[in-house]
């Protein structure tokens, strides 16, 4: 068993931050304990009580000291700009509304009659929800799966990334304010911690990282059949197509392909153009990526931070390494800055189906451009991907794009914008993007589970 306390390093210096220590593994199993314990009672209170308690949660969000202390430990841990940290916090906050409206409706019973057999569909909660947090949206991803499961019924034990756990504090010190005591739960560690909490008794596993951690839970998780919410990694696709708007696509690429300097699970990593557009949109976009400005996350005026760690940062310069040795041309090449593990933004083409950054997950600051002959060649090339997270498709408006946009195996689709949740949309991933998924009513509902009720009743002619 590992002792060694967690110690956070600061990616914009490269210096460590104030040590944490790591939750025993022997306490798992109480922390669980008195989760359900408090799970029994919330399960039994109506779903305004739980939105109201919730309430108390989303007000620290809305006290700017609090949001502010919150965000700013986000920059400190895993080196996002403040202002992406701010606006991570203000997501969450403006989410509870929408994710009450899904969870009240996901929670009313069904009744249906068959001659004199009437049945009622209830929605129970399972119990409690182990919420294993990634690194690159310590607040919003977790936040996503803990809303889910509590408004649900359910009660929660978080872990959040090794890398983020100052920030994983604050968000549980902000929860347990305004909720029951027990309810939610902390377990601060690495992945021994995470292995030790699946295999504790809780009922459901809700977590968001990479597909290897993923196949792992659900390895152990069918030791026991846990019910499982799997949120994994990404290889989005963006296609031009002849009829997009050039300079809109552009400036999708760079918001999306550079937020969190490339470290979003729905990030853009690869863009594929028709070839009458591609040296009108690799002039474009890279007279966008030439302008962004990288340096202190806190200052106002940076678009980029620094990678979250070196071992990120090296996985994106093995893989842009790799394509420049097998031929790729580089039009802009990012250079690697220390102290700290800054890495200005690549333009990279002339992209092969052999180098690992057209292959794997890049995360990181590279606007990847591959040439596809047709929208046929662009489709077949996204759906032999085993990513199945996102993508987004631009050409001429109407039902022929929409058409093709279908014919993506992937979850969440954009159609000449990026790909969007909002407006009761689910978060779901297919192939290995994912498992079970989250938002909406449908993604409420994984979260609980059916329980029918049969009575006799007289009758109707
Ligand atoms: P990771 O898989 O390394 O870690 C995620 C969490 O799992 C951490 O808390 C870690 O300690 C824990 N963990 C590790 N091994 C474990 C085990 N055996 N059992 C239980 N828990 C264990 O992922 P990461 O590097 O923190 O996050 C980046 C990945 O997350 C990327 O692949 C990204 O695409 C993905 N992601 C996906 C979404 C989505 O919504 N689909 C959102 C954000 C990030």
């Amino acid at each position: 068993m590992s002792s060694t306390p967690l110690i956070p390093i600061n990616p914009a210096t490269g210096a460590p931050l104030a040590p944490l220590e790591r939750t025993p593994l022997a306490s798992i199993a109480t922390i669980v304990d008195a989760s359900q314990r408090a799970q029994r009672r919330w399960a039994t209170l109506g779903m305004d009580q739980r939105i109201s308690a919730l309430e108390g949660f989303a007000a620290r969000l809305d006290d700017p000291e609090s949001a502010e202390r919150l965000a700013s430990e986000i920059t400190a841990e895993m080196g996002k700009t403040l202002r992406e940290a701010r606006g991570e916090v203000r997501n969450v906050r403006s989410r509870l509304r929408d994710f009450a409206a899904r969870a009240r409706v996901a929670a009313e019973d069904e009744v249906g009659r068959e001659g004199s057999v009437e049945v009622t569909t209830r929605w129970r909660p399972f119990g409690v929800v182990a919420v294993i947090a990634p690194w690159n949206y310590p607040v919003a991803t977790p936040s996503n799966l803990i809303l889910s499961a509590l408004l649900t019924g359910n009660g929660v034990v978080l872990k959040p990334s090794e890398q983020t756990p100052r920030t994983g504090a604050i968000l549980h010190e902000y929860l347990v304010s305004a909720l029951p005591e027990g309810l939610v739960g902390l377990v601060q560690g690495a992945g021994e911690e995470g292995r030790a909490l699946v295999e504790s008794d809780v009922q459901m596993i809700a977590m968001t990282g990479s597909i290897a951690t993923g196949k792992a839970i659900m390895r152990s998780a069918a030791l026991d059949l846990k019910r499982l919410v799997l949120e994994l990694g990404g290889k989005d696709s963006m296609i031009i197509l002849p009829g997009a708007d050039l300079e809109a696509a552009a400036r999708h690429a760079i918001a999306l392909g550079l937020a969190n300097a490339g470290q979003a699970c729905i990030s853009v990593e690869r863009i594929m153009v028709h070839p009458s557009l591609l040296e009108d949109f690799l002039r474009i976009v890279g007279g966008l990526v030439s302008a962004v400005r990288v340096g202190d996350p806190r200052d106002e005026a940076t678009k980029m931070g620094p990678m979250a760690s070196e071992a990120q940062r090296s996985i994106v310069l093995a893989q842009l390494a790799d394509a420049k040795a097998k031929g790729a041309r580089v039009l802009i090449d990012g250079a690697a800055r220390s102290p700290g593990f800054f890495l200005e933004p690549t333009l990279i083409t002339d992209l092969k189906p052999e180098m690992t950054l057209v292959q794997e997950e890049t995360f990181g600051p590279v606007i990847a451009v591959e040439v596809c002959e047709s929208a046929e060649d662009a489709i077949a090339r996204t759906n032999a991907s085993p990513y199945g997270l996102g993508a987004s498709i631009w050409g001429e408006p109407g039902p022929a794009l929409e058409e093709l946009a279908g014919r993506l195996e992937v979850g969440m689709i954009g159609v000449n914008r990026g790909l969007s949740a909002a407006a009761g949309g689910p978060w779901i991933g297919w192939k290995s993007s994912g498992f079970g998924y989250s938002r909406s009513v449908a993604g409420m509902r994984q979260f609980m589970q059916p329980q029918s009720l049969a009575r006799t009743v007289a009758e109707i002619d």
